[in-house]
């Protein structure tokens, strides 16, 4: 901005001297006007009252000589008051009107003067005053007449005329006007010389008030005025300097406003930058607004680019990431870890997204951000470990399953080794047929389980009472179990429906779970059995095994699904595997809790299903 200073202050000051001049002159001229008037009507009025007086005073004398006819003495009179000052003639008419004195024109005394002025003059019957011009030299003249009466008579006797020079009295108006207009013109100086004055003490701190907002305007805020003139200028100052100080203050809040304001976003840029996550935010038109390092890394795209743009531009309108963003900016709900795959040049990228609409303070919706993270690596990671899991376990199964067909094999072996010497050893023979047979069934047994555990349900399910089921396992485990001091907590829920099921399975499933328990507690214990119905929109069986046996560690617990995965001598390892097959093929899930040295607990959930969902 351009300041303008000097010219308008000038001007102010200009004009505050040329209307006081302007005023002072108008006043003098008006006084001087006014007084000169007054002074030439004095003046004026002053020399007639003389000339009336010098006339009366003449009729007074001369009215004996009137009524005699004296004109001898008349003549005298009239010379006596022609000396006087300013009179320049004196005129003395009889009772016909004709003259009877005439100073300086002794020739016409007896005539009648028949000029207008002297007409007039003669017939008046009171005093009249006439302006007149007199002389070769048209001198400006007072006529005075006096008609002169006798005493107790109405009756006019004569006329006496005086003429009174006006010269006189028109120098002393010309002296009195100048000396007034001396007088003004030394007024008006004085006036214009304190108008000046007076202007430029209101105009100098007007300027220094210029000047310090300017200063200010211009960005200068440390200018304090200091103006003692005692009136509003002061006032006006002490507010500039009162307005001044909040301005200041103003300015040092915004500053440090802008200070907070430049470090948190600093602050803001690092934490996006060191992000290890991608982050993309949009506006509610679909520009970018956010991009940060991680996400042009993961993206691959130039953030300079993007940023200010459309995602859909920039991203391709069937890019999974600006679908994802578009449906929360749309439905103005978020997402949250849904996997994506992004596929470019061949190369595959996997990233879970999460996505949230954005608000301001005050609530009101500004787009949508989503936070985003490359798990590439990670599920590359999980591929082989998954592999290694089920190479670990083919090689668990692979062991498992030959250390159990070796055992019963050798014995077979050892003995078929040794028939053809020892046929006729009937000793020989009678150990021959019953443990061959033995190791052979074992080897069937072991071979049919596994065929169980890897064969697909044929058998149709049938309706099964599970109680039933469960209570024909303990039974069989009796004997056993009261020779163990192993306790039956019977927690069965005699009112249980039917459930549609295959009976032998999960007979064996049961009988599984029972034997562990009673393996798991060879100094006695307890086994509680629940069975409990859960109804609701999807009705389940819950059935719980819990002893309180030896229990397991986490390690065990966890593998204990696996084939055989065992932890005892004589064990092979199938029981739960075949356990958790049933349950599967029932839909149902099994569940372990175990702590070592307090006992185990076995949850099975079978959803109650109708025959026409199970057959498959
Ligand atoms: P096996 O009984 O032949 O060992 P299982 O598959 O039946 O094979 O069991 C696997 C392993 O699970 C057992 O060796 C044992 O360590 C553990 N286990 C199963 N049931 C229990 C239980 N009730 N208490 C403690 N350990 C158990
Ligand atoms: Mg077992």
């Amino acid at each position: 901005m351009d300041f303008k200073k000097s010219s308008r202050s000038i001007r102010l000051r200009t004009r505050l001297i040329l209307y006081s001049t302007l005023v002072i002159l108008l006043v003098m001229a008006l006084t001087i006007v006014l007084v000169e008037k007054r002074q030439s009507e004095t003046i004026q009025e002053e020399a007639q009252k003389r000339g009336v007086t010098m006339a009366r005073h003449l009729a007074a004398v001369s009215t004996n000589a009137l009524l005699t006819y004296n004109y001898v003495v008349l003549k005298q009179s009239a010379e006596r008051v022609v000396l006087e000052e300013d009179v320049l003639y004196v005129i003395i008419h009889d009772k016909e009107d004709k003259v009877a004195a005439y100073t300086q024109h002794d020739e016409k005394q007896g005539m009648i003067l028949a000029d207008d002025v002297s007409q007039k003059a003669t017939r008046a019957e009171d005093p009249l005053i006439q302006p007149v011009l007199y002389g070769e030299k048209d001198v400006r003249v007072l006529d005075i007449s006096i008609p002169v009466y006798i005493k107790e008579s109405q009756e006019k006797w004569g006329t006496i005329r005086i003429g009174l020079s006006l010269e006189g009295m028109s120098s002393q108006i010309l002296k009195t006007r100048l000396n007034l207009l001396l007088l003004g013109g030394l007024a008006i100086v004085l006036g214009i010389l304190g108008s000046i004055f007076f202007a430029r003490r209101i105009t100098r701190p007007i300027s220094r008030l210029v000047e310090t907002t300017i200063a200010a305007a211009k960005g200068d805020l440390e200018q304090i005025i200091d103006i003692q003139t005692g009136d509003e200028i002061e006032e006006l100052g002490e507010n500039f300097n009162h307005m001044i100080e909040q301005i200041r203050l103003h300015r040092k809040e915004l500053e440090d406003h802008l200070r907070q304001i430049t470090s948190l976003k600093a602050y803001n840029d690092h934490i996006l930058s060191s992000m290890t996550n991608g982050l993309i935010t949009i506006n509610m038109d679909g520009k970018i607004v956010t991009l940060n390092e991680m996400a042009e890394r993961i993206l691959k795209k130039d953030r300079e680019k993007m940023e200010g743009s459309f995602l859909e531009k920039s991203l391709g309108e069937s890019h999974p990431l600006f679908l994802l963003l578009n449906g929360t900016l749309s439905s103005g709900k978020g997402i949250f870890h849904s996997e994506i795959e992004l596929k470019e040049n061949g190369e595959v990228l996997y990233l879970t997204v999460s996505t949230s609409p954005l608000t301001d303070g005050e609530g009101k919706k500004i787009g949508v951000l989503a936070v985003f993270e490359d798990i590439t690596g990670l599920k590359a990671l999980e591929e082989k470990l998954r592999q290694a899991d089920r190479l670990a376990a083919l090689g668990t199964l692979s062991a498992g399953l030959a250390h159990e067909v070796k055992n019963p094999l050798s014995a077979i072996k050892t003995f078929v080794q040794l028939l053809p010497k020892k046929l006729e050893n009937p000793s020989f023979m009678e150990k021959f047929n019953i443990t061959v047979p033995r190791e052979i069934d074992r080897i069937n047994h072991l071979v049919e389980d596994l065929l169980e555990l890897t064969r697909r349900r044929v058998r149709p399910f049938a309706a099964l009472d599970v109680n039933a089921l469960i209570l024909q396992v303990v039974d069989l485990h009796g004997e056993e179990m009261k020779k163990k001091q192993i306790f039956f907590d019977d927690h069965l829920d005699k009112t249980l429906p039917q459930i549609q099921g295959d009976a032998e399975m999960l007979y064996r499933a049961f009988s599984n779970l029972v034997i562990n328990a009673i393996q798991a507690m060879p100094n006695g214990g307890s086994l509680r059995i629940s069975s409990v119905l859960r109804d609701s929109e999807y009705p389940e069986l819950r059935i719980t095994f819990s002893d309180t046996g030896m229990g397991m560690d986490a390690e065990t617990a966890k593998n204990i699904f696996n084939p055989f995965f065992t932890t005892k001598d004589k064990g092979v390892g199938l029981g739960m595997a075949l356990t958790r097959k049933i349950i599967e093929d029932h839909q149902g899930t099994i569940e372990v809790t175990s702590e070592k040295e307090k006992g185990t607990i076995f949850i099975l959930r079978i959803p109650v299903i109708k025959i026409s969902n199970c057959q498959q």
